[in-house]
């Protein structure tokens, strides 16, 4: 397919930028056609293999995959996938499960708290009979956001709705305007804009699969392949990003640490230690917990403090469903 030459499209990029998302310029529509074929192409034969991608053959398949997908990467999920979904092959079946196994099946994902959301999103569709096909209905599900939604939406249903996760959101980006360096990015509103005006219909889900999967393999944060990029000649970026290794930027670390670990550490350890040893009691808790930690709680003189923690994550955990406490007692929550 011909390029145009480096002047005409930086006019016609020129053009895209005053055209509002609803409705391009000719030429800019145009060029968002080609990249929608050439991406449409590439996709199938440079796609990465996941495993887990077969086994989304349900509506119900695609949602649990997107709760995983939540805050977990996608060659994490791989082996965990499966796993879940033969103890939990229906919405039925994982609504009726003992919270305990829920939880237990969800450890290593972290984040647990999306296997309690989960299980309240299938009780919500065994209860309702019918898997809900529209967006009103996937966002009444508990833990069901709008990225959710959508997603289940388009690989399930194959429904023309933007996918903005953070793949899509930079690969449109560089797509539609010259970005100047790696890490800028145009808000997702406006990402959904474009999405839904360049979707041809009866694509999402090959489309949203090839953007995410572009932008995770080729059009990478901090290293865009730009020369390998089947999309290089009708991208405004590739000028600015190629051949650029960026520097990730400093992170900002704004999660408080507590003896070392960031609460949600110390909240998975308690929590998988409870599953591990049904029953067990504070003291045997915080004794197990500084057996574990040795290096970090030596030297920690005020065991107040230590226990302090401890009893608020439990107070937590017991405020959100996850453990039961009888007679002094520690077990996951059965029902
Ligand atoms: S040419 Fe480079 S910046 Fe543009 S989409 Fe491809 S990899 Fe990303």
């Amino acid at each position: 397919m011909p390029t145009s030459s480096h002047g005409s499209r930086e006019k016609e990029f020129r053009a895209g930028m005053s055209d509002t998302t609803h409705s391009l310029h000719h030429a800019t529509r145009k060029r968002f056609d080609r990249v929608v074929t050439k991406l449409l192409a590439w996709h199938p034969v440079n796609k990465p293999q996941y495993a887990w991608r077969a086994l989304r053959r349900t509506p119900y398949e695609v949602l649990v995959s997107e709760f995983m997908l939540q805050q977990t990467g996608a060659r994490q999920i791989e082996k965990k996938l499966p796993v879940f979904l033969k103890l939990f092959p229906t919405a039925k079946r994982l609504a009726q499960a003992p919270r305990s196994t829920v939880i237990r099946a969800w450890q290593g994902l972290g984040y647990n708290r999306r296997a309690i959301n989960l299980q309240n999103a299938a009780q919500a569709i065994a209860a309702r009979r019918t898997f809900p096909k529209t967006l009103e209905g996937l966002l009444a599900l508990p833990g069901v956001g709008e990225y959710t939604a959508s997603a289940v939406l388009a690989f399930a249903f194959n429904v023309d709705v933007p996918v903005v996760d953070v793949n899509v959101q930079r690969v449109l980006s560089r797509l539609w305007k010259p970005m100047e360096d790696a890490h800028a990015k145009l808000p997702v509103r406006e990402i959904a804009e474009l999405d839904r005006t360049i979707l041809p219909p009866g694509t999402s889900a090959n489309l949203h699969e090839a953007l995410m999967d572009l932008g995770s393999t080729v059009c990478t944060k901090q290293k865009p392949r730009c020369a390998e990029c089947p999309v290089r000649g009708d991208c405004p970026s590739a000028k600015n990003l190629h051949g650029i290794r960026h520097q990730p930027k400093p992170k900002r670390n704004i999660e408080e640490r507590f003896f070392g670990h960031p609460r949600r550490i110390w909240r998975g350890r308690i929590l998988k230690l409870i599953s591990e040893a049904e029953g067990i009691t504070a003291m045997e808790l915080d004794r197990v917990l500084r057996e574990d930690y040795p290096t970090i709680l030596k030297n920690v003189l005020d065991t107040r403090e230590f226990q302090e923690l401890q009893k608020a994550i439990l107070v937590s955990l017991h405020a959100e469903g996850f453990i039961a406490i009888r007679n002094g007692r520690i077990t996951l929550t059965h029902e």
